[in-house]
């Protein structure tokens, strides 16, 4: 196998959860086999110190309760004892008070005299030799001692335990690479699967999505993450072919227009003032191209996520009495009424220029949808049978902490089902009208709104029943002394919309 396959080997997952599982198993196991073998050596030594120390007892008491012992039988006895003892090759060994040894039975090992710290510990071991030290009372010499000992069986038995832990866990550490070469293969398998299918999406195709194994666990949350993900995508990736497709298109129908009013131009001589005739046809193109070209500028800034608005005061009663103002001749021409309560000065942070956008796109909207009025009836909104009303009102919402713009037209309505679409780029209710940017309307101008009211931080919704009128809110943050001092350079390109 050559070395870069087996560096990408060592470096996969399977390879580090193989090693960290084997690492895992033989830390615990290794923990677990200490702690037993801790546990049985304490149990085996305290149970040997215990028969040890029976003895002893019996061995003093013997001397205490016995004042006219006799010697010989006792050590005959102890002799007995030490060949038949349960412990392999115990003894007995008598000390005077000089540390000199005296009696001993049978088998007794050759031993030094316990030293004072053993003496302290009752239990001790000298080499193979597991001790307890035991003091004699009168009728014996002060200072006498007695020993008892045998062979450290302990000390074999866990030899014997050693070399089995010592195999087992050599055991242990070759299988559990094994198990975990086997377990984390099922694990990653379906991650294989994803990085085999995801591999296979590209920009033009993203409809396949992950399989979900219907497990619950954390590799199926993640599948359908992903597939959140190429949904939320596609939907974009097909958002902006029909954005491209309608903006060549709306580019195109001016340009052809221009093309051909150019063409007829020249065509055949012709006299002055049909000359000034068809250059106006141009220059009435050329602006709708402008507009649509600003608009489109507009929108690829706010998907650019550079639609920030400076961060200054906008006196927003200014901005709609302004903007009102100056649809006032158009209204008028269209037979349309503009009614707009006295606004109470209120101000809201932002960029004057764009906000001035959204309020022109909403009264432009209502008087391109609302029919001339009829009869000489005052205007209400309200009503649905004087047509050619639109009101304009501003209040301050202080709870809320924002400004309400609402513009309410009493014009043709927008049905329910085509209400969630209106925000989206190109989209027009009414198919019918022309396409020819500014008069036919591009599809536009709600979108825009939409992106300059959001990147104010607030919202626009629309409440409209078909032949009803429709009412555009537009929410906006009101301005606060948080902004202050946080005023943002004026840098921003101000694009010269309509
Ligand atoms: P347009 O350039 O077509 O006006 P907009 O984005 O401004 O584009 O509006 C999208 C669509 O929403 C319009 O084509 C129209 O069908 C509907 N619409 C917007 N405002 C109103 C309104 N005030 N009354 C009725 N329909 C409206």
């Amino acid at each position: 196998m050559p070395l870069n396959t087996i560096r990408s080997h060592a470096r996969s997952l399977r390879a580090r959860l193989m090693l960290w599982n084997a690492g895992a198993v033989a830390a615990t196991g290794l923990l677990v086999l200490l702690a037993v073998r801790t546990g049985v050596q304490k149990r085996l030594i305290s149970e040997m110190d215990e028969v040890l120390r029976e003895d002893l007892k019996e061995i003093t008491l013997h001397f205490e309760g016995n004042q006219a012992y006799n010697w010989t039988t006792f050590t005959e006895e102890l002799d007995r004892k030490a060949e038949g003892h349960e412990l392999l090759r115990w003894f007995v060994q008598f000390y005077d008070d000089q540390d000199q040894p005296g009696w001993s039975s049978n088998n007794t090992p050759k031993l030094p005299p316990p030293t004072a710290e053993e003496k302290q510990r009752k239990s001790f071991t000298v080499k193979d030799y597991r001790l307890s030290y035991g003091d004699l009372t009168p009728p014996v010499k002060e200072g006498a001692y007695v020993v008892v000992g045998c062979q450290d069986y302990v000390s074999r038995d866990m030899a014997t335990i050693d070399l089995l832990v010592f195999f087992t866990g050599l055991i242990v550490l070759l299988i559990s690479p094994l198990v975990g070469h086997l377990l984390t293969g099922r694990v990653i398998r379906p991650l294989a699967q994803m990085i085999q299918t995801t591999s296979r999406l590209h920009p033009g195709e993203v409809s396949e999505r992950l399989p979900i194994r219907g497990t619950g666990d954390e590799l199926d949350s993640l599948a359908h993450t992903i597939n959140g993900l190429l949904d939320r995508i596609s939907t974009y990736l097909r958002q902006e072919h029909d954005f491209l497709a309608n903006a060549a298109h709306d580019l195109r129908t001016p340009l052809a227009a221009i093309r051909s009013s150019v063409e007829v131009a020249l065509g055949v001589e012709r006299s002055d003032e049909e000359y000034r005739e068809i250059l106006g046809l141009v220059i009435e193109q050329c602006s709708s191209l402008q507009t649509l070209v600003n608009q489109l500028l507009l929108l690829a800034e706010t998907d650019a996520d550079r639609l920030q608005p400076d961060i200054e005061p906008v006196q927003l009663d200014q901005v709609v009495s302004q903007v009102v103002a100056m649809f006032e001749g158009v209204a008028d021409d269209h037979g349309i009424e503009l009614r707009m309560a006295e606004l109470e000065p209120l101000s809201v942070p932002g960029n004057r220029h764009h906000l001035r956008q959204v309020v022109s796109n909403l009264l432009d909207n209502a008087i391109k949808f609302t029919a001339a009025r009829g009869g000489s009836e005052p205007c209400d909104p309200g009503d649905t049978s004087h047509q050619g009303c639109i009101q304009i009102a501003l209040v301050r919402d202080e709870p809320a902490g924002v400004a309400r713009l609402r513009v309410q037209d009493n014009g043709i309505g927008i049905s329910p089902e085509d209400q969630p679409q209106i925000f989206d780029r190109f989209f027009r209710a009414d198919k019918a009208r022309p396409r020819d940017g500014v008069a036919g309307g591009t599809g536009l101008g709600l979108s825009i709104c939409k992106a300059i009211v959001e990147s104010h931080g607030g919202e626009i919704t629309v409440e409209s029943k078909p032949g009803q009128g429709a009412t555009f809110v537009v929410s906006l943050p009101l301005y606060s002394s948080q902004f202050n001092g946080e005023r943002a350079e004026s840098d921003e390109q101000v694009l010269d919309l309509p």
